[in-house]
């Protein structure tokens, strides 16, 4: 994928996302790895995606964190965590986190969300799920990216939710699942009070 490629399917993403009432504020952020492997692509601390547009996505590279910026925006605060994913998963190629209102209402609940039919196999009885620690914070870095190691979404506790995919279609899907299972799970919660 040529470079304007790779940041115009992160700005349709990022409306789409915003379009479904999946990102709340300034919250969120999307990256796609390049071909080379060497660069992530990765929206700029706190953008608003509903009007996400081209100088909004800066390119960072792997290894070091380093980048360019022609304005003063500076990449995302979870860079390092979306960075943590890419190295330790050679499949991955896109990350998306969110704080979508039903399965960010999961993360800070004592509710554990259920795995559910309708997204590939179902490996075990819940979403796995990444103790507190501050947003950008290393910990939260290392922490989650060591959860998506085996996990193609992970809720971050207190928090939101972040997922992973061969592509960024992938990973948003996700997202929505995720989001969409939270939704179903919580109105089976109230209808059983
Ligand atoms: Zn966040």
């Amino acid at each position: 994928m040529m470079e304007n490629e790779i940041i115009e399917q992160i700005i349709k993403t990022a409306h789409h996302l915003y379009d479904r009432d999946m990102v709340i504020g300034k919250a969120g952020n999307i990256s796609i790895l390049d071909s080379t492997g060497e660069y992530i692509y990765i929206t700029a601390s706190g953008t608003n995606f509903k009007e996400l547009t081209y100088d909004d996505i800066i390119k960072v590279k792997l290894d070091d964190l380093s980048y360019t910026s022609t304005n003063d925006l500076v990449p995302s605060m979870e860079t390092s965590l979306h960075v943590g994913v890419y190295q330790k998963r050679s499949d991955v190629k896109s990350v998306v986190h969110v704080h979508s209102p039903y399965a960010t209402g999961f993360a800070f609940s004592k509710k554990r969300l259920c795995q559910q039919e309708g997204f590939g196999e179902i490996t075990g009885e819940y979403i796995a799920e990444v103790n507190y620690y501050p947003p950008g914070s290393k910990k939260l870095a290392e922490h989650a990216s060591d959860a998506l190691k085996n996990e193609d979404a992970v809720i971050l506790k207190d928090h939101g939710v972040i997922t992973v995919g061969k592509d960024i279609e992938e990973a948003t899907l996700l997202c929505e699942y995720i989001e969409e299972i939270a939704k179903t799970q919580y109105i089976s919660h109230v209808l059983n009070l």
